[in-house]
């Protein structure tokens, strides 16, 4: 990993709430896997004095390229919706631990919650190139958020949509859909991010019906590198319970080692 300052292709607004950003990473010559992550400087000014942590939402290695999707929380996302075509970004990465596609792995689900569905979108690319089935439910408080639903099916995933607007987004109708889709798309593994919620859920599922499963977690960072432990979770090991680093040891983990809390 190491600090790079790319140029930007490009940063609109794709919706009321999120916004995508393109960079040529012509100048990053490790390989970037799905679920890793880049600590964005996200202004020239003193503040916010931090860097904030952004998933990898495409990575386009024929062209150079990698996207970011984010949504616009606070002091931070709102500097970087400032930034220009033609300006430069300056990040640091790429960083932890991605996703991993086991071979036998042949058809996968992917259970999104909000902004967790631009973490996952890099895993249904990379699930594509590697002929893997890949059905993926997307839930979001609106329509308007589901923002990847199209790349995704531009990957040959299929795509369920749930959504508060529309009253299918309760754990109850997702868990209806899961034991669904399990059995009709002959899922081998399931992978999660952006909701504790759902998570709960296919982490109980999965146990269920002996599927292994890889969680992205997001906690809040300081130093993204292992050293301040700001961002510790809990997971399962042969010392019982231990505590760990989203940013260093994560922030993929196996889904079934996780404690959700
Ligand atoms: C590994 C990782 C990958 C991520 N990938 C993406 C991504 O692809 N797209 C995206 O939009 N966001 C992503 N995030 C979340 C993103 O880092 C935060 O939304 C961002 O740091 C907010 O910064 P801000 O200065 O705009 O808001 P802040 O002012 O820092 O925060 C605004 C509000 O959001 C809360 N908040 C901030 N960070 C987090 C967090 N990590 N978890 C929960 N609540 C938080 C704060 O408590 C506050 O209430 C990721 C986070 C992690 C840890």
């Amino acid at each position: 990993m190491k600090v790079y300052k790319l140029p930007v292709l490009s940063n609109l607004q794709v919706s009321e709430r999120y916004w995508h950003m393109k960079l040529d990473a012509g100048l990053i010559e490790e390989s970037i896997a799905p679920g890793q992550f880049f600590n964005i400087l996200c202004g020239e000014g003193e503040l916010p004095f931090l860097r904030r942590p952004f998933s990898i939402y495409r990575i386009n290695r024929d062209e150079g390229t990698i996207e970011f999707l984010y949504l616009v929380k606070g002091e931070g996302t709102v500097q970087l919706t400032k930034v220009e075509a033609g300006e430069e970004v300056d990040v640091f990465g790429p960083l932890g631990v991605g996703f991993e596609l086991q071979k036998g792995w042949d058809s996968i689900l992917l259970l999104a919650r909000g902004v967790g569905i631009a973490t996952l979108a890099a895993l249904a690319q990379e699930a594509a190139a590697k002929n893997v089935k890949c059905v993926a439910i997307l839930s979001a408080r609106s329509r308007n958020d589901l923002l990847a639903a199209d790349m995704l099916q531009g990957f040959g995933a299929t795509v369920i949509k749930v959504t508060e607007e529309d009253g299918t987004s309760d754990v109850e109708n997702v868990k209806k859909l899961v034991d669904h889709l399990l059995v009709e798309h002959e899922v081998k593994a399931a992978f999660t991010c952006g909701s504790k919620r759902l998570s709960r859920l296919i982490q109980r599922i999965a146990e269920q019906k002996n599927i292994p499963g890889q969680i992205a977690l997001e906690e809040h960072m300081g130093c993204a590198v292992g050293v301040c432990y700001a961002c510790v979770c809990d997971v399962r090991d042969e010392h019982g319970i231990s505590s760990v680093r989203v940013c260093r040891e994560g922030p993929v983990f196996d889904l079934e080692k996780v404690v959700l809390g």
